[in-house]
């Protein structure tokens, strides 16, 4: 299994950390030509969204990676990458937008943009959770399900291939989100 990892700007590389304390292959997704290697999931990581959405648009990698994702390539966006994949941003303007999700981005406000917290998410158990300046989820929609709120809100969903987190889990040290995403890598491939 390979999982592609967008690296036009953020926190990529602690993903491709995670990925190598899990024994997973991967590949970063910097330009078209990128997207004739093989993987079988994409990781969109946290950083600056409108800047992200830019460099897709630039890049030509927006409409490309959409078909993918709407065809079925497991996909998980932490923090900005949350933002990419939601059909409505609130203080933004939609990327992806294959998720029936509404975000309200940098959520939190001045005071305590950036914080750490532990609660439960689904299928997983308590996990900690790092917010950077963080959005939350407002409303979940169609096919989108909650999987985890903190606070009374939501910060984590699942619609079918996509998962977003409103968070980092790939800044705590804890590899379970990372080990739930290869599952649905692993189930897409099966067919399960
Ligand atoms: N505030 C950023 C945005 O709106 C997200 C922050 C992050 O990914 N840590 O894109």
């Amino acid at each position: 299994m390979t999982i592609g990892i967008l690296a036009l700007q953020g926190a990529f590389a602690e993903h491709a950390d995670m990925l190598d304390r899990l024994d997973t292959a991967h590949v970063t997704i910097r330009k078209p030509a990128d997207l004739e290697r093989h993987f079988d999931g994409l990781i969109l990581p946290g950083g600056e969204s409108t800047v992200m959405g830019k460099l897709l648009r630039d890049l030509e990698l927006l409409e490309p990676l959409r078909e993918r994702i709407c065809g079925g390539l497991p996909v998980m966006g932490t923090c900005a990458g949350l933002i990419l994949l939601a059909g409505e941003v609130e203080g933004g303007a939609p990327v992806f937008a294959t998720m029936h999700v509404r975000v309200r981005r940098n959520a939190y406000g001045r005071q305590d943009d950036s914080f750490d917290t532990e609660d439960d998410f689904r299928g997983i158990g308590r996990i900690p959770m790092t917010f950077i300046r963080a959005p939350y989820i407002v409303s979940v929609s169609g096919g989108a399900r909650t999987l985890a709120e903190t606070g009374g809100r939501v910060v984590a969903a699942r619609e079918g291939n996509q998962l977003g987190c409103a968070f980092h889990p790939e800044l705590t040290g804890d590899l379970r989100v990372h080990r739930y995403f290869l599952d649905m890598v692993r189930a897409a491939e099966n067919h399960i």
